[in-house]
């Protein structure tokens, strides 16, 4: 599988991905996605709607995040700690270093997503 693409909050759900999620399909869709990440270290351009993530989540009506909201939000927080913008192009190493340092390095793990349902599974393999 080849992923050129990314919603800027998924470089935190890929660092944390465990093997659990949203259905059997979401979560086969999503082990060979970071796969392919830590395989070829692809550049990736940011996205401010769905991705390949998004692919199999039971959550996405034709493209459309059913929690929208809370999605766009956590896109757009971690934009504004990287200080990067939807559109741009990097590398998947240069996103992870930035994410682990500006957001996880420095705490703020929470002033992203802390209101996902997956927040304290996320925020102890943070600190683990
Ligand atoms: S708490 Fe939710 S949005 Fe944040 S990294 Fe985990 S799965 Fe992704």
């Amino acid at each position: 599988m080849s992923i050129s693409e990314l919603r800027a909050h998924h470089a935190l759900c890929v660092e944390f991905f465990q093997g659990k999620g949203y259905s059997p399909a979401f979560v086969d869709n999503m082990a060979e996605l970071v796969g392919a990440l830590r395989a070829s270290d692809p550049l990736l351009t940011l996205r401010g709607a769905a991705d390949g993530v998004c692919r199999s989540c039971p959550h996405n009506n034709g493209g459309v995040c059913d929690s929208a909201e809370k999605t766009a939000r956590y896109d757009a927080g971690v934009l504004r700690l990287t200080g990067l913008n939807a559109g741009e192009t990097l590398r998947w190493s240069a996103l992870r270093a930035l994410v682990r340092e500006r957001i996880l390095d420095a705490g703020r793990l929470c002033e992203v997503c802390g209101d996902c349902q997956w927040y304290d599974i996320c925020s102890q393999a943070a600190v683990g």
